[in-house]
């Protein structure tokens, strides 16, 4: 019998592993790909706090050892189902059912892709999904943003104080976004719109030199890009876990700046719980909640 099983070794799971280990609690951390999560593939993180400059790798390398070196137990392995018997809890891990007091489910998102041939293959070499975290290596060169949310607008705009040019491409002829972003961005003289098209083609050998889009009457043409960023949503990981805590129409785990879930003793933290800001710090503040969350079951 476990006191604590985090599942997914990402930011908020190592931190909340942090402040379990440092309050006197070994927790078992279960992490099913690789511990660090999605920072591990960000080429350079520049607005932690405190930290001016560092690559995802070394930040999450960094968090992963100083978890390891608190005392937390890790393990590679699937976490699964989560049910109640009583006053305990148990996760299925790799098959395995393990007993526990109290579960933080930190198992984060994944993005969308746009499902074309070769997007893999120039991820990171031109296709990005994270303007933040990406539009700087874009500086002075054209760019494009698909999507038409808040967050392709939001990119956009962020995207038009860096680049030369850049092209918002949406395969509706109207946006959904933020009203008040879409005016701002219509003010910036560098952004213009191909809306009612689809990207069809991502053009380039080793790098993104262009995209072929097609719109809703049938017109094909080329748009010369450096940068092509995707901004058509996330799938949070939260599957295995639609039975036991309530979810969102969109997957993400219901639960509030407490990190509680529907499910006495089971917290959510960091980006498979619904909330506005999907970043490193609040991932990192949701660790530590949803830890503080997991001590005072514990001490109940
Ligand atoms: C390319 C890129 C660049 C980014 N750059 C920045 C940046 O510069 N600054 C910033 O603040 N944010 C950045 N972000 C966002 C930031 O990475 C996320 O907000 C943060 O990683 C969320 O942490 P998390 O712990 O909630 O989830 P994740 O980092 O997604 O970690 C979740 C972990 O859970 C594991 N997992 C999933 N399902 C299971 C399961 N069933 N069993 C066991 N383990 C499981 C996953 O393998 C993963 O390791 C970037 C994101 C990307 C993709």
């Amino acid at each position: 019998m476990r006191d604590v099983i985090i599942i997914g070794g990402g930011t908020a799971g190592l931190t909340a592993a942090l402040y379990l280990t440092r309050a006197g609690v070994k927790p078992l951390l279960v992490e099913a790909g690789g511990f660090g999560g999605q920072i591990t593939s960000s080429p350079m993180v520049e607005n932690y706090p405190g930290i001016s400059s560092i690559s995802g790798m070394e930040f999450a390398d960094r968090l992963m050892q100083q978890a390891a070196d608190s005392g937390t137990d890790m393990e590679l392995a699937d976490a699964g189902a989560i049910s109640r018997n009583g006053e305990k809890l148990s996760v299925l891990i790799d098959g395995v059912d393990t007993e526990c007091r109290a579960v933080i489910i930190a198992v984060g998102a994944k993005h969308r892709e746009l499902q074309l041939p070769r997007e893999r293959e120039l991820c990171g070499r031109g296709v990005s999904y994270c303007a933040v975290c990406d539009g700087a290596f874009y500086k002075g060169q054209p760019t494009a943003v698909v999507g038409g949310g808040s967050s392709a607008l939001q990119s956009a705009l962020y995207l038009s104080q860096i680049s030369s040019a850049v092209t918002l491409i949406h395969r509706r002829e109207e946006l959904r976004g933020d009203k008040l972003l879409y005016e701002r961005l219509g003010k910036q003289k560098n952004v213009s719109f191909l809306l009612g098209a689809q990207v069809q083609e991502l053009i380039g050998d080793n790098e993104l030199s262009g995209v072929s889009v097609r719109d809703n009457k049938g017109n094909t043409y080329n748009v010369a890009v450096n940068g092509l960023f995707v901004c058509v949503g996330q799938t949070p990981n939260t599957a295995p876990f639609a039975g036991a805590v309530a979810l969102d129409e969109s997957g993400y785990v219901l639960a509030g700046e407490d990190c509680k879930t529907s499910m006495e003793g089971v917290f959510a933290a960091g980006d498979c719980r619904r909330k506005a800001v999907r970043q490193l710090t609040t991932a990192a503040s949701d660790g530590a909640t949803a830890a503080m969350g997991a001590l005072n079951v514990l001490n109940a």
